[in-house]
């Protein structure tokens, strides 16, 4: 089975510890991450699908916008080495973070609300 992710998920989806936006969008990510092929595309992916927080394609997520959400899903596929449309998987995405983590931490973890659950 298949996932579609968009780039910044393919990265913050290695820290998933159980905790989201909804029951129903948590026990979604569980299916998502144990699939073993994954697509990747631009925008709403597999994990948007259930997010409270989309509407009509949109992320309204009070915390970021829906540029920021962009902006970071290009930066990800940037330091990764991936483009939309490539087939991965989390293997190929597991040997690529220890050597893009910290400039990944820099960039965009300090004003997240998920960062103690990644990062402790
Ligand atoms: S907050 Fe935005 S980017 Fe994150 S899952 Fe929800 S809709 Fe997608």
């Amino acid at each position: 089975m298949k996932a579609k992710l968009r780039g910044h998920h393919l990265i913050c989806l290695n820290f998933f510890r159980g905790e989201g936006y909804s029951e129903e969008f948590i026990r979604n990510i569980y299916s998502v991450i144990g699939k073993e092929s994954i697509e990747i595309v631009t925008g709403p992916d597999d994990v948007c699908a259930t997010c409270p927080f989309l509407k009509d394609d949109w992320c309204n997520n009070p915390d970021y916008s829906d540029d920021m959400i962009q902006f970071q899903d290009r930066e990800a596929l940037r330091l990764l080495g991936f483009k939309p449309g490539m087939r991965v998987d989390w293997k190929m995405i597991a040997d690529k973070l220890p050597g893009i983590i910290e400039v990944w931490k820099a960039q965009f973890c300090g004003g997240c609300g998920y960062r103690k659950v990644c990062f402790g």
